[in-house]
């Protein structure tokens, strides 16, 4: 197919009102009893494209950043290790289990868990933050995120303490690990879960996604010019998004958008071609492997207007 790749306000308008129909079929998170609160009527849409940024909808909505933030954890641990380092605690494998799969990490042959973004692979990155950057470690993924979003970004204490009483599972995944030995058994548990909440609980929009997006799609490079993650760490992310992103939806993903992308169950999903585009998109109402069921809508349909499938 012909590739456009040249969006127009017309078109992302067209989008999201395809996004609105599709609203009334995805479930907003309840598991964590603050997520319940979004409107699961908004829908957001923002482009960035030759220096120039295109919205539409309610890409002004603040919402948790969630699993998105994986993606940057996995790319602050790759600033201190390289991808084989990091394999001895963090594999590389697509899941096809949900993302908090008690059974993935059990049945994982080297016994790590086999992605970064699953639950179990974000918290072993994280307590490998936290074994470098100690009580500075949450200060630190502030501050790094910030980079990516090209904002000050900062967490919602009311999702992170939601999170962190509701959260069964994590702490199920990480006593796991513990038994195991995947995490040392002198872990700080309270303190590295409390920083992989807060991680999970800041606050973005879709402005700000669409950004992160514009970054990992220029090899690391700001929409100013200015670098902000070296171009190979751009290159093992967009890999593992693309394998790894949307959860055990991947490869319908790839099928239906073929774009690499990473979900979050706050709503959010951000883009990684190559194309030179960033493309972000936000609907807080989830298909049942927690990916935005208006957002992976709106990706299908702006990938077949613009031909962006890269496969
Ligand atoms: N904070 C969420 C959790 O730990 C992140 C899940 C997600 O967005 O996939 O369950």
């Amino acid at each position: 197919m012909k590739r456009l790749l040249t969006f127009s306000q017309e078109l992302l308008d067209r989008a999201v009102e395809l996004g609105r129909k599709y609203t009334r079929y995805g479930e907003v998170a309840d598991y964590i009893p603050e997520l319940k609160k979004q409107n699961f009527q908004n829908v957001a849409l923002a482009v960035i494209q030759n220096g120039e940024a295109l919205y539409a909808g309610e890409v002004d909505t603040p919402f948790s950043i969630q699993s998105i933030v994986k993606v940057i954890l996995y790319a602050l641990a790759l600033e201190n290790y390289t991808v084989d380092e990091l394999k001895r605690n963090v594999g590389l494998k697509p899941s096809a289990k949900p993302f908090n799969s008690v059974i993935e990490l059990e049945l994982s042959k080297k016994n790590v868990p086999v992605n970064p973004f699953i639950n179990a692979g974000a918290i072993v990155t994280v307590a490998l933050l936290h074994e470098i950057y100690q009580e500075k470690t949450m200060g630190v993924i502030l501050n790094y995120v910030s980079k990516f979003l090209g904002r000050d970004v900062t967490y919602s204490q009311d999702i992170f303490m939601s999170e962190r009483v509701s959260s069964f599972a994590n702490r199920t995944l990480t006593y796991l690990m513990l038994t195991k030995g995947i995490l040392p058994k002198d872990l700080e548990v309270e303190e590295v879960l409390d920083v992989y909440f807060k991680s999970c609980s800041i606050m973005v929009t879709c402005k700000d996604l669409a950004h992160m997006s514009y970054v990992l799609s220029n090899k690391g490079v700001n929409p100013d010019g200015t670098r902000v993650i070296d171009e190979d760490i751009a290159r093992v992310l967009r890999t593992l998004m693309a394998t790894c992103g949307t959860y055990d939806y991947a490869g319908d993903f790839a099928v239906r958008v073929g774009i690499p992308a990473k979900s979050g169950v706050g709503g959010g999903i951000v883009t990684a071609s190559l194309d030179g585009y960033g493309l972000a998109v936000y609907s807080p109402g989830l298909d049942s492997h927690g990916n935005s069921y208006s957002g992976v809508r709106m990706l299908e349909f702006l990938s077949r207007e613009l031909g962006l499938n890269i496969y």
